[in-house]
């Protein structure tokens, strides 16, 4: 069985040296967040996700859900008692507000623990990964009573949430919706339509589901700006709070699908279901957008998350198999052969991915200091600077570090030899549980042009111009010690790349918008690679400053890691740029019948 053992040293690290939550004792939920509080909550996380989740991981993929002949849904043997544990720990309320029941702790300290949900078993934490999205669009946009009703239950993973976008003619153009919302005398309205891929659709898990629900109210304008969003129970909740009958929402089906078994991907029919509008007519897709923001967030960790439990594999896989000799003569001459270890391919691989892991685990604990500092911090320009930051990063922790996560995991799968593309030793779960997040959430394409098309000119391109910023200061400060000069002097290289190609667009765009579209992608790995870089020169310092403390390997293989950043991933950065410069000449050129064989 694969073995997975969360990774509470880095976490700590990160949290404690390079966010450093207790620095910010002063903003609300962060006076609780001492030190020896965030450990416990880590080391608890740490527990939870690998005792009793990673065990149900191999599980849930061969078992998946099962849809009755009655229209239940049951999820794989031992999710129920899993979740009870869950919630019974109160692990859905971490972030959430106090006042809806919620612990309101720092969303560093939720990022931490949502990825060693996605490590020990993604389909399982997708379950109260969609409930916590839901949460999120009912609190900034529900009304008090709607608040009141559902959030406390919700928070208290009592009951569940989902997102309904999708449908069989709408996927990334939400324009195209078809289901109707039909004004009811009692102010309630009457959903009709079909929604497919919706996650967590239904499942035995809780008592009730909320599923949230984007459809067009008679007359609204047939486009973006028409759709509404509804709360749609699964159970019709009585206005003392009990259940009452159930709704007219059925599951019609259980998409098959290549990974994430165990997360229950239903097709959804809504037959005039009571639902109920959040916010105003017609302003839907910005509730949504609320909602898949967080979500966006989240999928970026999961890209981490399979990374990063496919690279404890492929570690204790290469310390354990033996196939010939190391390069430079035998490792351990008694033995017939010298494990995988030795090889420098293997170790590329090896070193790749825990390079590339441990930089975005800093960017995604980053970043939940941000979300918090864009609501918390003291003054207006702060909360404004975290705020433009965030919203630049989250398409790059999405697009990128999906993109690499499946990547790194396709690494460690290999590390395996053909062992790794046999079913019983588990490598091709993370493999296949990884490939979604690349395309759920928005495709990573519509990623890159949400950057590129929507936040880089944003405020006349502040976001982009603070990045700038604040990679410069970090890479002027002078430092006597080497792995830190190296890792300064190329990220201000990668820095100069990113700037001429924002210039590049800026000049290149307007006459020919195709240009931004055929450079979009290039230039969201090129500041996944930048991002990735202000954090390892962060942690580089970090390190020296260190002086190896008490455990010198530790700060010891981060300065290693810092110049594997600077010597194998920034190099990249030139390369993207000129593949931005090269515009849309050849990519647009062919007409649509030359591709035909
Ligand atoms: C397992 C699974 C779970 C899901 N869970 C949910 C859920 O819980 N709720 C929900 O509502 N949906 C869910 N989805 C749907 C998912 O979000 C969509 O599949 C995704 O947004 C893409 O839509 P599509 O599949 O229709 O692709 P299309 O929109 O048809 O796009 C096809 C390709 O074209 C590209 N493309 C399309 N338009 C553009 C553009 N303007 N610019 C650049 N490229 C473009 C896309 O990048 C994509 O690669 C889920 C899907 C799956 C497979």
């Amino acid at each position: 069985m694969p073995v997975y053992k969360a990774p509470t040293r880095d976490t700590r690290f990160v949290l404690n040296e390079l966010v450093r939550l207790e620095s910010y004792a002063n903003l609300p939920g962060f006076e609780g967040a001492t030190r020896d509080m965030t450990d416990a909550v880590i080391e608890e996380a740490g527990r939870f996700t690998s005792e009793v989740l990673a065990p149900l991981n191999q599980v849930g993929d061969r078992e998946g859900c099962t849809r009755h002949a009655d229209g239940s849904v049951t999820t794989p043997t031992g999710f129920k008692q899993a979740y009870n544990q869950f919630r019974e720990a109160g692990w859905g309320t971490l972030t959430a507000p106090q006042e809806f029941g919620g612990q309101g702790l720092p969303h560093a300290l939720g990022f931490a623990f949502e990825e060693y949900m996605g490590e020990s078993n993604q389909a399982f934490a997708m379950y109260p990964g969609l409930a916590a999205g839901a949460i999120s669009a009912i609190l900034a946009k529900g009304s008090d009573e709607q608040k009141a009703k559902y959030l406390p239950r919700m928070i208290s993973g009592e009951w569940t949430g989902t997102m309904n976008l999708t449908e069989p003619q709408c996927g990334t153009d939400l324009g195209l919706i078809r289901t109707r919302a039909e004004p009811q005398a009692d102010g309630s309205y009457a959903v009709t339509g079909t929604k497919i891929f919706i996650s967590a659709g239904d499942h035995d898990l809780a008592d009730n589901i909320i599923h949230l629900v984007l459809a067009k109210t008679p007359g609204a304008p047939d486009s973006t700006k028409g759709i509404s969003l509804f709360i749609v129970p699964k159970v019709l909740v009585n206005e003392d709070g009990s259940l009452g009958e159930r709704n007219a929402v059925s599951v019609g089906s259980i998409e098959h699908k290549m990974g994430i078994h165990g997360n229950a991907t239903c097709v959804m029919n809504y037959d005039g279901a009571k639902g109920w509008l959040v916010g105003e007519e017609n302003k839907g897709l910005a509730a949504m957008f609320i909602m898949m923001n967080a979500a966006r967030l989240g999928v970026g960790i999961q890209g981490l998350a399979q990374a990063e439990v496919a690279y404890q594999n492929a570690v204790a896989y290469a310390g354990e198999r033996r196939q010939g000799r190391s390069l430079t003569g035998a490792k351990d001459p008694a033995a017939k052969a010298d494990p995988l270890f030795v090889h420098p391919d293997v170790r590329r691989m090896l070193m790749d991915g825990k390079t590339f892991i441990e930089g975005m685990r800093a960017l995604c604990l980053w970043g939940g200091l941000l979300v918090d500092l864009s609501h918390k911090a003291a003054t207006e320009a702060e909360r404004q600077e975290a705020d433009d930051l965030i919203g630049l990063l989250t398409p790059v922790i999405k697009g990128y570090g999906t993109d690499m996560g499946y990547k790194v995991a396709t690494d460690m799968q290999q590390v395996w030899g053909g062992h790794g593309y046999i079913v019983e030793n588990g490598m091709d779960q993370f493999v296949r549980d990884a490939r979604i997040a690349m395309i759920y959430e928005g495709a990573n394409g519509v990623q890159a042009m949400d950057l590129a098309g929507r936040k880089l000119a944003l405020n006349g391109g502040r976001a982009i111009q603070a990045f700038f910023k604040l990679v410069d200061d970090e890479c002027a400060e002078g430092s006597d010690n080497d792995a830190v000069g190296l890792v300064a002097e190329r990220l201000a290289k990668v820095n100069g790349e990113l700037k001429a190609s924002t210039m590049w667009f800026m000049s290149n765009a307007m006459a020919n918008p195709d240009n931004l579209g055929a450079g979009a992608y290039a230039y969201m790995t090129l500041l996944g690679i930048a991002a990735t870089g202000l954090m390892w020169l962060r942690m580089a310092k970090i390190a020296a400053r260190a002086d190896g403390g008490e455990e010198p390997s530790f700060y010891a293989a981060k300065l290693v890691c810092a110049k594997h950043w600077a010597l194998r991933s920034a190099p990249h950065a030139g390369a993207l740029r000129r593949e931005i410069e090269a515009g849309a000449d050849t990519i647009m050129a062919l007409p649509p019948e030359a591709f035909a064989a």
